[in-house]
């Protein structure tokens, strides 16, 4: 028995392998699904402090050949009036945000992994595990079985890992269902800046759209409110979905109706769910990341961007620390006050609603959250550099009298 089992080959799943096969582990990724490419339909921001998290290994280059990048975010309010612009992210190129569709950030990563002979397993959905002071040992559904050192948690929202952790800890609804959508009529991103994310805060609706430089539309719309069920999600038609937000669109003079209306069949549903911080991250054998260990609602366009973080940090604690254990503590101990402050600042977001919508831009005292979470300032550029070190927390120095 050696080596390092990685449950889940997303986003946090694929990253934490190649940051941990970097550093010299012998390591295999586990994932549930088929290989597939299909498209599951939305899609996200990557972060400038993302983007410096997967520079680190050395899989920004594939990244980036995907999506396009979005510099500035502009909010409107109901009749289309600009209220104000703030700017995102770093200004060095490839620091810049990115927009695009989840499944094209996951199939770039685990090509790259293909790429690297990283071991990548498909078909593989864990059921169970076990672990003793020998090792920790992962059962399948097809009836496989595979033994290790340490077992990564890296399956998502609806994690198996996290139950075994801590079966208290289950994701909660945060209050509003999103819809997204595409569309390439022309007419529909013809008002809209380039780069930039343009925010409606509509009278009913937090609407976000922004156009891709071959002139697709790529929206999202917010809306509190019950959750949508699993089966009326599963049931209902997109139309059905597309003529409800128009309705509650339509009174406002922005943009929002028109794009929505434009859009055919390429539009889903989900709802926003965060999970509560000071849930158990980790045993003696098995650890969390990504939003296996702190899944926030969308609001602050942050979850990739700290799973990325997550990877390089556990794979460096794991290079760093004397032993595996101190090398869990460490992780959890740079890694849990940012990513438990993401959920925070997104479940506000999220719970701010028409007519006092509070915006990334002036949640915190007019100061913009946003760019504080994506901000590579010396602490998180440390913390990410490969090459430093990463140091235990020092004891605090006792009071001189
Ligand atoms: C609609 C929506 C919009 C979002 N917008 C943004 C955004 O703009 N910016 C941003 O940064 N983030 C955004 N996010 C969040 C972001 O997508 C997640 O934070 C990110 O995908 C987390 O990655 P993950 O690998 O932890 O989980 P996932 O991406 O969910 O991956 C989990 C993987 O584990 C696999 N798996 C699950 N169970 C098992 C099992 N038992 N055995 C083996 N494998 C298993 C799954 O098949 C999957 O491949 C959004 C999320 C949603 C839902």
């Amino acid at each position: 028995m050696s080596g390092i089992l990685v449950i889940g080959g997303g986003v946090a799943g694929s990253a934490t392998g190649l940051a941990l096969q970097k550093a010299g582990f012998e390591v295999t990724v586990h994932e549930a699904h088929p290989r597939t490419g299909a498209d599951i339909g939305a899609f996200l921001t990557l972060a400038s402090n993302g983007m410096q998290a997967l520079a680190q290994i050395g899989a920004a280059g594939p990244v980036a050949g995907h999506g396009f990048p979005v510099t500035g975010m502009r909010f409107v309010d109901e009749s289309g009036a600009r209220l104000e612009s703030v700017p995102l992210g770093e200004d060095e190129p490839s620091l810049h945000y990115r927009c695009m569709r989840r499944a094209e950030l996951g199939a770039a990563l685990q090509e790259e992994a293909h790429r690297r002979g990283l071991a990548l397993r498909y078909s593989a959905r864990l059921v169970a595990l076990e672990e003793d002071d020998k090792g920790v040992t992962a059962r399948f559904a097809d009836g496989s079985s595979a033994t290790g050192e340490l077992l990564v948690g890296a399956d998502g929202l609806r994690s198996a890992v996290r139950v075994h952790l801590d079966p208290a800890a289950l994701p909660v609804y945060a209050g509003q269902s999103i819809f997204y959508g595409y569309t390439r009529d022309p007419a529909a991103g013809a008002g809209l800046e380039p780069d930039t994310l343009t925010m409606v805060r509509g009278s009913r609706v937090l609407f976000g759209c922004l156009v891709s430089p071959v002139g697709e539309t790529f929206w999202f719309a917010r809306l509190r409110g019950p959750a949508v069920g699993a089966e009326e999600a599963a049931v209902t038609p997109p139309g059905t979905w597309r003529d409800r937000l128009v309705a509650l669109l339509r009174p406002d003079r922005s943009p929002a109706a028109d794009i929505v209306r434009a859009t055919e069949d390429k539009l889903m549903v989900t709802n926003a769910v965060r999970l509560t911080p000071g849930i158990r991250w980790h045993s003696r054998r098995v650890v969390l990341v990504g939003d296996a260990a702190h899944a926030a609602p969308p609001a602050t366009g942050q979850g990739a961007s700290m799973a990325f973080e997550d990877a390089v940090v556990l794979a460096k604690a794991l290079r760093d620390a004397p032993h595996r254990e101190a090398a869990l503590e460490l992780y959890a101990h740079h890694r849990r006050p940012r990513a438990e402050r993401n959920i925070a600042v997104s479940a506000l977001l999220t719970a701010s609603g028409p007519p006092d919508w509070i915006s990334i831009a002036n949640a915190r005292g007019g100061r913009s959250t946003l760019r504080r979470l994506s901000h590579l300032d010396e602490g998180l550029l440390r913390q990410l550099d490969w090459a430093t070190p990463l140091t235990a927390p020092t004891a605090p120095t006792a009071p001189t009298a």
